[in-house]
């Protein structure tokens, strides 16, 4: 499941700031991960010569925000298990078999409750 979400995960970035999208496959949402600030923007605006020392920690920050953005993703989306698609919890229904996404409850006529109503 990280693997799937960090493939689909948008780098929204700035050099201030962490932040990551994740589109619902069923209905196009996006989905915004917290933005977590970069903990030395403001040096690295000041301190040209230091730059590659700056990028450098801010490649490492930007793993880690990533981490957690993915963790943070993974209580709100979920891997249809018959199309495989990564879809939101309003769109992921809870059926009485198998959980599946709406668009393959609905082709294969299964009742259930979204996650997220
Ligand atoms: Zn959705
Ligand atoms: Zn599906």
């Amino acid at each position: 499941m990280m693997n799937l979400l960090s493939r689909h995960m948008e780098d929204w970035s700035t050099p201030q700031y962490f932040c990551f999208a994740i589109r619902c496959e069923v209905c196009g949402e996006f989905w915004y991960s917290s933005s977590i600030p970069f903990s030395k923007a403001a040096q690295a605006a000041d301190c040209l010569e230091k730059k590659e020392l700056y990028d450098a920690i801010y490649q490492r920050e930007k793993v880690r925000a990533k981490l957690a953005a993915g963790k943070e993703a993974r209580e709100l989306f979920s891997q249809c298990p018959i199309c495989g698609r990564l879809v939101c919890d309003s769109c992921f229904l809870i059926c009485d078999e198998i959980d599946m996404c709406r668009e393959c409850a609905c082709r294969m006529k299964e009742r259930g409750e979204p996650v997220m109503p």
